[in-house]
């Protein structure tokens, strides 16, 4: 019997709406190659809704999703509805509600994708960034005093968990040993006093148990300098919420074009499903006219194929996306080609035939 995966779709806003069909029609001729079926179930939460109806998702959103093997979202984003109304209308209720505390972004340089980096390193961008996605600097505690005044005082706290920290570098240690075996922690425990030396101690006791995977520390403002001049130095980069954010960004920057980065927002236990989606935003500014790059979405969609226990499909479609991308026919806009988003897409699905 073919196994068969239920898989929210939630396609949002702006090109999310045309990358993710043609990501579906990749996903499904990786399916039909290795003998599992997707079903597909779309809802059409988005800012657009929210412009519409005053809410990005129904009341009961979560419970609605719940049921699905995994989430698969385009981009949410709108003209005149602000960043803040899609982040807590949508996705940090999803990725709290349901546990996703791993986002990983891998950063690879794809052929036909330039880095601004020059020299030999640039070429052995293969590292994956691992953010605690669920707690750390990103919280609503503290506040502000004598407000106006002179004296005015704020007070704004991180929130670490020994569950927390413990869990994300566990997955992050766990990805390494099925990568090259090595993973970097990033913090900054001479000046912030408190949670930084207690991740370096939850890290240290995870290396322990983790013999046969290697590991190098840095504060995050040299790991910022070395990511740039070294990235062949990193395998697994693990860090804290807003160390992780940061990291990401830079990241997809030097390996090249925000058109090809993936991110998983992962739940490691199952315990509720996990979400997939591009790096990028809703691009406004070219939305409707069919010339989005599909790549990260169909990147994102791999990682999805992976989750749900098809690594041979997904690195199948890490290989289709390294094939099309080498011919320049086959390479949309942004990385200086001419293609569209369904001439990519359509590529794609036969090089999986
Ligand atoms: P949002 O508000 O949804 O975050 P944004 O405009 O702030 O949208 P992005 O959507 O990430 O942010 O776009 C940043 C720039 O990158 C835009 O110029 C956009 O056209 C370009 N871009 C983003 N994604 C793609 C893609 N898949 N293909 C081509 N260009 C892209
Ligand atoms: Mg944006």
């Amino acid at each position: 019997m073919r196994t068969r995966h239920q898989i929210a779709v939630i396609p949002g806003d702006g090109i999310g709406r045309e990358v993710v069909p043609a990501a579906i029609s990749v996903l499904e001729a990786a399916g039909r190659r290795h003998g599992f079926e997707l079903a597909w179930k779309e809802y059409d939460w988005s800012c657009e809704r929210y412009a519409r109806t005053g809410q990005m998702m129904p009341e009961d959103g979560l419970d609605q999703l719940r049921p699905s093997d995994a989430i698969f979202l385009g981009a949410v984003g709108y003209p005149g509805v602000p960043d803040h109304v899609s982040l807590w209308g949508l996705l940090l209720p999803i990725r709290r509600g349901f546990a996703q505390y791993a986002c990983v972004r891998p950063l690879k340089l794809l052929p036909g994708v330039t880095t601004p980096l020059a020299g030999r390193a640039a070429k052995d961008i293969d590292l994956v960034v691992v953010r605690e996605n669920n707690e750390g600097e990103y919280s609503k505690m503290g506040g502000r005093i004598y407000e106006g005044t002179d004296d005015e005082l704020v007070i704004q706290e991180a929130v670490f968990t020994r569950r927390g920290v413990d869990r994300i570098l566990a997955y992050a240690f766990e990805l390494a040993g099925r990568r090259r075996g090595h993973v970097t922690s990033a913090t900054k425990s001479n000046g912030i006093f408190h949670s930084m030396p207690f991740w370096d101690e939850r890290f240290a006791l995870m290396a322990a148990r983790h013999p046969g995977v290697r590991t190098a520390q840095y504060h995050i403002d040299i790991l910022s300098a070395h990511f740039v001049q070294h990235p062949d130095w990193f395998d697994v980069v693990v860090a804290s919420n807003l160390f992780g954010d940061i990291l990401s960004d830079l990241g997809a920057a030097i390996a090249g074009s925000i058109g090809v980065a993936a991110s998983g927002n992962v739940n490691p236990e199952r315990t509720a499903p996990s979400m997939f989606e591009p790096t990028h935003g809703s691009a406004p500014d070219i939305a409707g006219k069919g010339i989005a790059n599909p790549v990260a979405q169909v990147w994102s969609g791999a990682m999805m194929l992976e989750h749900l226990g098809h690594p041979e499909a997904a690195r199948d479609v890490e290989r289709a996306i390294e094939a099309v991308l080498s011919d320049p026919a086959t390479r949309t806009r942004d990385l200086g080609g001419r293609a569209t988003t369904r001439e990519v897409a359509d590529a794609l699905a036969q090089a999986l035939r």
